[in-house]
């Protein structure tokens, strides 16, 4: 029989009133490994009273004694790495090296939530007017509703809910419905933590159930990360339902490539970033903007080899370094892409569709096209695939100009062996997160995430600083303590 996902209430498993009950498919099988259900607005209301339950007490519990629940939640994730790993591969596809490095990098943000009785310290200035005192302080919002994608089914839910928790928010979590045990797991172990019941919880679903908690009036905030297509609806419901919005969508980062390049280490850096987990990252390299025809030239020439001898596989094969992608439905989007390259004119220098792969599983070899063109969709669109995409500009400045003529700008690497350029390209190019040399530049915890124009409808970035803010609300308290002397009655607005 196969196992059926519930949801994750107040500390226990809910199977409630779904609307249905869905398969979660191994991509690299093509099995059907368990159901979830997808929650009714019912279900959603009662994760969202759950939450609302547990909000007072968890908001009044001193922000240290939180840390300490959360250090506990970090141990027991590190002690569990190998199975969550087991169930991302098993649900993602991704290598067991990747699973584990994206869950670390999600503790890495729930290590930066420990501090939080610093990140929360407000300011105070004493004597603003004769006798009076002002300070500050944040407080959390209530409860908050975190929406995550398929491709970081540990990192992306620990980055936002381990900053919204330890603010003293309580949450519900609608992680991807591709991949959604991972979360579940994360959740019991936040409960073997000692984190009270109702504080975090997990419901499962899809469209109906993400406006279910859009539309509901207890929820204070929403922070969504998804397609850009998704986002921007996120963003508007949310407004229109009167809540804190954070949206994070789609994305197309450019690597420029400067003619001064120490050719193997870029090489070697852009493969990594733009094949590493089948190229299913919002921060991928995917378009390497190559300045002059000498470097293009030599990186294809570098990457082609490297590119065809990628091992791709099921995440059990330990050598494996690129798994499927993570539906039919979504291979098939990426090989119509590979046909429009084609037809639009590009040069496909590597044809993945013809790599030899496993019978089973959405698998797709590494496609690399030169020759390509502003005008063409595969470098217009995010493809979210394993594919490459190369063009060659004559200078620095048109390659910056394309570049910050793109609609997405989530993240950007230079590679240069030149100060000057990498100085005068940190300080002009139009994207939220920029690498020198280095191909994926995502902040680490206690800096923030957040991408520019239609990679992020959002004012606040994600974890660091940023995080903090989203998710509390500025109180600034002006007091007087008047020592016994009068003031007399003052109709004016008081100055000093
Ligand atoms: P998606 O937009 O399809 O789904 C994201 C979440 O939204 C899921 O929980 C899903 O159930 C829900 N959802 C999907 N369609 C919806 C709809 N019409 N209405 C309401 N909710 C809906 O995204 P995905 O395919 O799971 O993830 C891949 C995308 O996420 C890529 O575009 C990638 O670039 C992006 N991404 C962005 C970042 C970032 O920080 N900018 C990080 C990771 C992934």
């Amino acid at each position: 029989m196969t196992l059926k996902l519930s949801h994750f209430i107040a500390g226990e498993f809910y199977e409630g009133h779904p609307i249905r009950v869905a398969p979660i498919i191994n991509p690299s099988t093509e099995s059907v490994i368990k159901e979830v259900v997808y929650g009714s607005a019912k279900d959603v209301d009662h994760a969202t009273k759950a939450a609302a339950d547990a909000f007072p007490e968890w908001a009044a519990t001193p922000p240290a004694a939180r840390a300490k629940v959360l250090m506990k939640w970090r141990v027991l994730i590190e002690q569990h790495l190998d199975q969550l790993a087991d169930v991302i591969g098993a649900e993602h596809g991704k290598s067991k090296v990747e699973a584990i490095g994206s869950i670390t990098r999600g503790t890495d943000v729930l290590e930066y939530a420990c501090g939080i009785p610093s990140s929360l310290m407000g300011d105070y200035s004493a004597n603003v007017g004769r006798q009076i005192d002002s300070y500050s302080m944040r407080q959390p919002l209530g409860v908050v509703a975190a929406i995550t994608p398929f491709n970081f089914p540990a990192m992306i839910p620990l980055w936002i809910c381990s900053v919204a928790i330890a603010c003293g928010n309580t949450v519900v979590l609608k992680p991807s419905e591709r991949n959604p045990s991972c979360a579940i797991l994360l959740a019991e172990l936040a409960i073997k933590a000692g984190l009270p019941k109702g504080v975090f919880n997990v419901v499962h679903g899809a469209k109906e159930t993400v406006n279910a908690l859009l539309e509901h009036p207890t929820i204070q905030a929403i922070s969504f990360v998804g397609q850009t297509a998704t986002a921007e609806y996120i963003q508007k419901t949310a407004i229109a339902n009167g809540k804190r919005v954070q949206a994070f969508g789609g994305a197309k980062n450019h690597a420029l490539v400067m003619p001064d390049i120490d050719l193997e280490s870029t090489t070697d850096a852009i493969l990594g970033a733009a094949y590493g987990s089948t190229g299913e990252r919002c921060m991928a390299i995917s378009a390497v903007i190559a300045v002059g025809d000498t470097v293009a030239d030599q990186l294809i020439e570098q990457l082609t080899p490297k590119i065809k001898a990628l091992k791709i596989g099921c995440y059990t094969e330990g050598a494996m370094e690129m798994g499927p992608l993570i539906t039919q439905e979504h291979k098939q989007k990426v090989l119509a892409y590979i046909e429009a390259g084609v037809t639009q004119g590009a040069k496909l220098v590597v044809d993945g569709r013809s790599s030899s792969i496993p019978d089973k599983g959405y698998f797709l070899g590494g496609c690399l096209f030169d020759q390509v063109t502003p005008q063409m969709s595969i470098y217009r669109e995010e493809i979210f695939g394993p594919v490459l995409v190369v063009m060659r500009v004559r200078s620095y400045e048109e390659g910056l100009s394309l570049i910050n003529q793109h609609q997405y700008a989530n993240g950007v690497a230079i590679f240069t062996r030149d100060g000057d350029t990498a100085r005068d390209f940190c300080a002009r190019v139009q994207v939220g997160m920029v690498g020198v040399n280095v191909p994926i530049p995502v902040p680490v915890g206690y800096h923030s995430f957040g991408g520019w124009k239609r990679s992020n409808f959002a004012d606040h970035g994600m974890h660091g600083m940023e995080g903090v803010r989203f998710f509390t609300k500025l109180k600034t308290i002006t007091s007087r303590w008047p020592s016994g002397i009068r003031q007399g009655v003052d109709f004016s607005l008081p100055t000093l």
